[in-house]
């Protein structure tokens, strides 16, 4: 089966790739993100409806199933932002180093760090069908930057469960099996395996539109 990537971002592509070929090798045949796409706006409310939005779109440009996701940094003390604006939280054109700056001034002399980051993964198939995977992992926000590995906030997050390094100081491998987006995508495969296996199956959505 060929299942399109709808992520624009490298960073987040190189992850998804990561994990899905070791997770579904078998069964699927990742496709790069056509160039000629436009970026398409994230104007929902939530990750799930951004997520869905990429989706759709590359099925549209290329008539081909296509797997997107969406993550948001939610930090406990800020009622869940930066969320949905994880991108955008030092504004429209903001760098990572940007957003890592706004959350660590934002957060100055705040005791309480508990943050989450949350994944939310669609994949959508032409005929307006989808499998959907959700991934969540806790953790802190640090007082400074640590760690040159991995993009946006990851240098700036303890997460639960791996021994005190942020993001930022694991190995690929090491983030793939705590974070967010590992966990959303490894659900989202095995619902796509039982999909293939066993219908209707109760994650299989009828069109929304
Ligand atoms: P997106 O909307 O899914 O593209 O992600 C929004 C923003 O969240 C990105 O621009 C990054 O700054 C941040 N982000 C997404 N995934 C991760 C991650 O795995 N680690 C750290 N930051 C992330």
């Amino acid at each position: 089966m060929r299942l399109v990537l709808a992520t624009a971002n490298p960073d987040k592509a190189a992850e998804l790739k990561a994990v899905l070929e070791e997770e579904l090798d078998d069964l699927i045949d990742l496709v790069a993100r056509p160039q000629g796409v436009g970026a398409v706006e994230e104007t929902g409310e939530s990750l799930e409806e951004n997520a869905r939005l990429k989706a759709v779109a590359l099925v549209a440009a290329t008539g081909e199933a296509a797997v997107a996701d969406d993550t948001g940094l939610e930090v406990a003390v800020l009622g869940g932002a930066p969320g949905t604006w994880s991108a955008r939280f030092a504004g429209e054109d903001a760098t990572y180093a940007d957003n890592v700056a706004k959350l660590l001034a934002v957060l100055e002399g705040e005791l309480d760090r508990e943050a989450r980051f949350r994944t939310v993964v669609v994949c959508r198939f032409p005929d307006g069908t989808e499998i959907m995977g959700e991934g969540v992992v806790e953790g802190e926000i640090t007082l400074v930057p640590r760690g040159l590995g991995g993009f946006g906030y990851d240098p700036v997050f303890v997460p639960e469960g791996g021994g005190g390094r942020t993001f930022a100081e694991m190995s690929p491998s090491d983030k793939h099996e705590l974070s967010h987006r590992g966990r959303a995508l490894r659900s989202f495969a095995a619902l796509l395996r039982q999909s293939i296996g066993a219908e209707p199956s109760s994650q299989l959505y009828p069109p929304s539109s």
